[in-house]
């Protein structure tokens, strides 16, 4: 059996398991070529249009963080302050909004990161996270991993304790999961 058959059918798996997670996938709309050439564009607001499915994508990720003495849910500008404050509330953890550069008001702690051209770069507040703070990361999609990893170091440098990532779809064949520090990934939808 090829590897892309078997990659096919552990996504075909994963969504048969729980129809919410179909229904999930199919609200989500893909737009080729946006915002460059290239880019099959993953645009998560068709699912905000679909309550249910907005409402069940929480559910999955409430339904796996409950009980586990997170903290801290650290979402990642723009599309992590979407679904990581309904998580933080449901679970009752603080939100920590992860800003790109010159958006945050107070003193701010800063990690760099690169892009496939170029770099970015991440800033959190001083004093948001504290020592024996116990987080979880939240953004819409991972790619290269990137982004993720620059979260995380920014977490660990205020003394948090970073328990895993969680996204709603992950770009598989990038293998952005190496670059999370050995951590766990846990994704509702692979795209290919
Ligand atoms: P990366 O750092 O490469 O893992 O990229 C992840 C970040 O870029 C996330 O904040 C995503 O929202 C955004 N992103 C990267 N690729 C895509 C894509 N194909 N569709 C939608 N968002 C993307």
């Amino acid at each position: 059996m090829s590897k892309m058959v078997e990659a096919e059918e552990v996504q075909m798996k994963k969504e048969d398991d729980d129809p919410r997670i179909l229904a999930i996938s199919s609200s989500i709309r893909v737009v080729p070529n946006f915002p460059k050439p290239g880019i099959m564009f993953q645009d998560i607001t068709t699912l905000l249009l679909e309550p249910k499915a907005f409402r069940d994508t929480v559910d999955l990720f409430v339904q796996r963080y409950k009980d586990k003495n997170i903290s801290v849910v650290a979402g990642i500008e723009a599309r992590g302050f979407i679904f990581g404050p309904p998580i933080a509330l449901e679970i009752g953890a603080k939100f920590v909004p992860l800003r790109k550069p010159k958006k945050l008001p107070g003193e701010v702690i800063s990690e760099a990161y690169d892009l496939e051209y170029g770099s970015d770069c991440l800033q959190m507040h001083v004093g948001a996270v504290e020592p024996g703070d116990v987080a979880l990361v939240v953004d819409d999609l991972i790619a290269t991993g990137g982004t993720l990893c620059a979260a995380m170091n920014l977490l660990e440098r205020a003394g948090a304790e970073v328990l895993e990532c969680a996204c709603v779809i992950e770009l598989p064949e990038l293998k952005g999961r190496a670059r999370l520090k050995g951590k766990p990934l846990f994704v509702l939808i692979e795209s290919r």
